[in-house]
């Protein structure tokens, strides 16, 4: 080990004495929860953080920036390529689409479908910054087949400057070039702020194909190709930056787990070449209802058997919340609204999503119209301060935010305390399991059949992770 590697390591084990929670910033009212999960949480065991999208970034620059700052967050920024990647053609929303001739383009480039966001306030800026190719400032989708050209124009190395300055600059922005001198008068007293780099540098999601390989193929061109950059720049500048990449793991699902499994082979064995530079991984998963728990442990087992000591998950299913809670994984991105699709031809517009209700016996955000017919069977489906016994659709889209980041964390904190008892755990999802299963007839007369489906789907998913995590704790105790 060099002795850049070794410093670099002994500070990542320094990371790692905490885990960290990181709160899911993917459009404009996910500000609004990051409040309240700042205001809920001060006094959490973990580490806090914040996981937005640049995009949301470029929007609020500064009142995102002064909330890292004051509250002394830990950040992610994910980059969002994969937003210049979404034709107009394929957008499920009728906005402007620039007038051709403004953007004099050549006839090749008529080929191109517009962009979905083009008239956007945060595109031309983040398609500037990171150096995108011509046509996509012009307002053109990126292709799929042009995808490999972005390692070409230096597009990925220039998310990676984007992801570890951004936060500085807009600092240095606020509160002028001395800003490193700064201090900021506390309550507590004076102290020297200073803006830390990022928890892990994310490379993009490229939605290209379905199949692992070629996403893979793709990350490892990068390393070849920018090996010295990513060193110079990432390893050995910063010791508390962790590289990490995001895997797409569609093929996660059970239906399809052997094909993944190869696909995850091959991933493993490209890693090893690079094994000085990659110490952490960031998990997708598009669907957690379908997520295999089982196949899920043997997957993180597999990372860290091969060197990988930070795991990340951007996805915060009930699955993905215990392993955080017993310390499986390091950190997790907690969302507070329903999630948005990595899908490009699913993503909605950033600005507005619609409200929906975290349902704390389910755990899962279902819509409100479905919560209040639960709430109507069951008598009580929340006993936060917020709801105080009140219908979900007798709430405010303020209060429903509130709601959800209270349950959301609520939830997190019983497992969290419960998670050295060795039934802790599968008993609270049993006893979720059971109160909704006695009312399943009523429910299944009251709500629509895709509600009842998905109600249905959620309850087998919950007995799935009770039996599994009772394994699991039961393993963990006798390693202990
Ligand atoms: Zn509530």
């Amino acid at each position: 080990m060099g002795k850049t590697n070794k410093k670099h390591f002994e500070s990542l084990v320094e990371v790692m004495q905490k885990q960290t929670l990181l709160a899911h910033v993917s459009a404009v009212t996910d500000l609004l929860a990051l409040d309240e999960f700042l205001h809920i949480c001060s006094q959490s065991p973990f580490n806090r953080g914040v996981f937005v999208y640049a995009y949301i970034l470029e929007l609020y620059r500064k009142s995102i920036t002064e909330r890292i700052i004051s509250n002394d967050l830990l950040y992610v920024v994910e980059p969002a390529l994969y937003k210049f990647q979404i034709a107009k053609e394929d957008f499920p929303e009728e906005t402007h689409i620039p007038d051709e001739s403004d953007l004099k383009i050549s006839d090749e480039e008529k080929e191109l479908a517009p962009a979905a966001y083009y008239d956007r306030p945060w595109f031309g800026k983040l398609a500037e910054a990171y150096g995108l190719p011509e046509y996509v400032r012009k307002g053109y989708a990126i292709p799929v087949e042009r995808i490999f050209d972005l390692y070409e124009t230096r597009t990925i190395t220039n998310t990676i400057k984007y992801q570890l300055n951004i936060i500085q600059d807009t600092f240095r922005e606020i509160y002028g070039d001395h800003c490193y001198r700064t201090l900021i008068m506390k309550e507590e007293g004076e102290r020297l702020i200073k803006p830390k780099p990022p928890l892990y540098v994310m490379l993009p999601t490229i939605i290209y194909d379905n199949t692992i390989k070629k996403y893979v193929d793709l990350l490892f061109h990068l390393f070849s190709h920018e090996k010295k950059y990513i060193e110079r720049e990432i390893v050995s500048n910063s010791h508390t930056i962790l590289l990490s990449f995001p895997l797409l793991v569609r093929e996660l699902y059970m239906d399809r787990q052997k094909e993944f499994e190869k696909q995850f082979d091959y991933f493993l064995k490209k890693m090893e070449k690079h094994s000085d530079l990659i110490r952490a991984v960031s998990i997708w998963n598009t669907n957690a209802d379908t997520l295999d728990p089982r196949f899920l442990i043997k997957f993180i087992y597999k990372l860290r058997s091969n060197g990988i000591s930070h795991i990340s998950f951007v996805t915060s299913d009930l699955t993905t919340i215990i392993l955080f809670c017993i310390g499986i994984i390091n950190s997790v991105s907690i969302r507070f609204n329903y999630g948005l699709s990595r899908d490009p031809s699913k993503v909605a517009a950033p600005y507005a999503i619609p409200a929906t209700f975290y349902v704390p016996l389910l755990h899962d955000f279902f819509s409100i119209s479905t919560a209040d017919k639960l709430y109507n069977i069951i008598g009580w489906i929340c006993e936060c301060p917020i709801c105080s016994g009140k219908a979900p659709s007798s709430l405010s889209y303020k209060e429903i935010i509130k709601h959800n980041v209270y349950s959301r964390l609520n939830e997190l904190e019983q497992f969290y305390n419960c998670k050295d008892e060795v039934d802790g755990i599968p008993e609270i999802l049993k006893d979720d399991f059971n109160t909704i299963k006695e009312k399943r007839r009523e429910i299944k007369k009251s709500v629509s059949r895709a509600s009842y489906d998905r109600i249905n789907s959620r309850l087998e998913h919950i007995r799935k992770v009770a039996v599994f995590m009772q394994d699991v704790v039961r393993l963990l105790k006798k390693q202990v």
